[in-house]
């Protein structure tokens, strides 16, 4: 059976590299071990975050799949960080686990192109270098391109105290002879973990003492939703203590991720509840998030109490919370060790370099968070298809938007723990907001046309009042009259006697949303292009020097290297970087700056030099 486009898993990367396979044309097949739980949420049942519901935004705006399952699972909302400013405030949605899972898979059967089949993929079919198909247990199928998303599966070991089961996710098959398959490739694998935490019936936790964190009104992720699905739930608030605590201290020895059983690297972020107490150990207590799993709310996920500790130990901890004296435990929690591929050995296609026509995507590269994942599942879906086209590549700068800044890091810097996104990790933070997101994105969608047309051409006509609305609040002198000042006292603003500009107006710190009606020019604009409006104006003057930055970055870039160069008389490259441009034989520094290992030190003086000498 030959396809264009194989996809191997059905996590959150294999639904979106899938979706936008099937959705750009490609005749597609989608192998996945269970049809249930395609779009599973292997642990907290929350998709967003910081920075998370930037890359979310993104997907949506790029035509991907994550906004609209989500929106549709939604059960309680918040916006993180909402006092620190409009570039690092995150959309955080907690999903009901079952219906996302549903909606996933019924989006998915939806799509025409796509050809969805339960089975295990056991080998990666290579010749000469290059990936032509996929073994399952069952029956061998061909394909042009091969997209592998098998996220934590990969000789999954899961831990529990001293036992140990192999297993991709708790009550799932490993993949051990496709991880071995993979490996024989030559790509260069290592080994990583993970962990959950117990999860507790409802009718078994007293909420009374709990602190109530109620759901805000439900926002939506995605363009495309009208209405809230259902009803919001809240979330609860639990915290150690030192007994809790003690439990913990008492039985370390036999905590796998100290006993020496566990050699892969954990996520530095999220830890387990033993690596906390064992690193803070000043710390008298901890936040436990106390989450529903499903719109029933029976069930609910313990976030912050991740452990692989013996099911005995995990019970004396639940117990030792106040508001757990009778908890019983429905799920326990544990930690999976899995092998991962170096993200180096992709290229920013996400295409293996040794290994053609080869993709891969979300926790296999090393990553860890459905969004991350989500976002890499999209850039290699839409990359293999305009391979098979033979047209341009879709690369997204690091100024243009974290999926830029995620694949950036991975693929030049490679990655030894899990990595995870974060607004820190974007230096044009003020510019990449989550809001203006689709409006950031709309030079890739209108030119993958993965989005349909009704959504573009309210983004592009939302972008040209956006562009004509600024250059009227920016260029446009403003006389301050008695009136305008009266307007200004009523929210506490000090009064202007020059002068002005409205931009200058609406950047002081009191100016709200609400405030632009007052201006006869934006009356009866929608609501998602005042916020764009505030924001520029509010930023301007950083966004400006970002700006200049970016086009200084974008002029060097595309300087031309010259064919003749000789690297060996740069003084200041290393050989290792020397021998890696000779082999690479780049047109221009963008090339040169894809390359992993050419740092931006080493672009800078090949950037002088070639100004210099040619
Ligand atoms: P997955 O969602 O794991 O999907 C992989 C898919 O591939 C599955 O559908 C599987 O059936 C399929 N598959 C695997 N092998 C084969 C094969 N040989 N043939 C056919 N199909 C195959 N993320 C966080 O952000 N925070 C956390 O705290 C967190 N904790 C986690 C705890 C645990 C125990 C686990 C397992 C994961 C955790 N994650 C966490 C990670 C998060 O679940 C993943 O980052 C995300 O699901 C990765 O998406 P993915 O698509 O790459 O892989």
């Amino acid at each position: 059976m030959t396809y264009d486009i194989i996809v191997v898993g059905g996590g959150h990367a294999g639904i979106e590299a899938a979706a936008a396979s099937a959705k750009m044309g490609k005749k597609t097949l989608l192998i996945t071990i269970l049809c249930e739980q395609i779009g599973a949420a292997s642990c907290n049942p929350a998709i967003g975050g910081l920075a998370k519901g930037h890359l979310v935004k993104e997907i949506d705006a790029l035509g991907g799949m994550m906004g609209e399952i989500t929106d549709r699972a939604t059960i309680s909302f918040r916006t993180l960080n909402e006092s620190k400013g409009a570039a690092v405030r995150g959309s955080r949605a907690q999903i009901d686990m079952d219906l996302y899972r549903i909606n996933a898979r019924n989006m998915l059967l939806g799509l025409d192109n796509l050809t969805i089949t339960q089975e295990l993929a056991m080998e990666l079919l290579t010749e000469n270098g290059k990936a032509y198909g996929v073994k399952t247990q069952l029956a061998t199928y061909k394909a042009s391109k091969i997209i592998i998303t098998t996220g934590t599966f990969l000789n999954g070991l899961i831990h529990v105290g001293k036992n140990k089961i192999d297993s991709g996710r708790v009550g799932e098959f490993a993949s051990s002879h496709f991880s071995s398959s993979i490996a024989k490739t030559g790509l260069k694998m290592g080994r990583l973990k993970t962990g959950t935490c117990p999860r507790i019936d409802a009718k078994s936790i007293d909420f009374s003492v709990l602190d109530t964190q109620p759901s805000e009104t439900h926002n939506f992720f995605s363009m495309k939703t009208k209405k809230h699905y259902n009803e919001m739930l809240p979330c609860y608030i639990a915290h150690t203590n030192a007994k809790t605590h003690q439990i913990i201290l008492d039985n370390m020895h036999d905590a796998p991720l100290f006993s020496g059983q566990i050699q892969g690297v954990g996520p530095r972020y999220c830890p387990s509840i033993e690596d906390k107490i064992n690193r803070f150990r000043d710390k008298s207590e901890h936040h436990i998030f106390v989450e529903p799993q499903t719109k029933d709310a029976t069930e609910y996920y313990v976030n912050g109490l991740s452990t692989s500790l013996d099911f005995s130990i995990q019970h004396e901890i639940v117990k030792s919370i106040k508001g757990f004296e009778n908890a019983k435990i429905t799920r326990h929690g544990y930690a999976i060790e899995y092998d991962y591929v170096e993200p180096t050995e992709l290229d920013y296609t996400l295409e293996c370099k040794n290994v053609k026509n080869l993709y891969l995507a979300g926790q296999i590269i090393g990553t860890t968070g459905y969004e991350e994942a989500a976002s890499l599942g999209l850039v290699a879906g839409i990359n293999a298809v305009l391979s098979l086209d033979n047209k341009e590549p879709f690369i997204m700068r690091r100024n243009e938007g974290y999926i830029g800044v995620l694949i950036d890091d991975l693929i030049s810097k490679g990655t030894k723990e899990p990595y995870r996104m974060f607004t820190s990790r974007a230096e044009y933070r003020l510019h990449l907001r989550e809001q203006n997101a689709k409006y950031r994105m709309l030079k890739h969608s209108r030119r993958l046309n993965l989005l349909e047309d009704e959504y573009l051409k309210k983004l592009e006509n939302d972008q040209k009042i956006i562009d004509e609305k600024m250059l009227m609040l920016i260029m446009e002198d403003l006389h301050p009259t008695k009136e305008f000042n009266e307007y200004l006292h009523s929210f506490n603003q000090e009064s202007v006697s020059s002068k002005t500009s409205w931009q200058k107006i609406i950047a002081k710190k009191c100016f709200e949303k609400e405030h632009l009606q007052y201006i006869d020019e934006l009356k009866g604009l929608n609501d998602d292009v005042l916020e764009e409006l505030l924001n520029t104006c509010k930023y301007y003057h950083y966004i400006r020097l970002q700006d200049e930055n970016i086009q200084k970055m974008n002029e060097m870039l595309e300087t031309k290297i010259p064919q003749d160069i000789d690297y060996r008389v740069i003084s200041g490259l290393s050989n290792e970087v020397v021998e890696k441009l000779e082999k690479a034989k780049c047109p221009t520094l963008w090339e040169a700056s894809k390359i992993s290992g050419i740092t931006p030190a080493a672009l800078d003086m090949l950037h002088i030099y070639i100004k210099i000498h040619f």
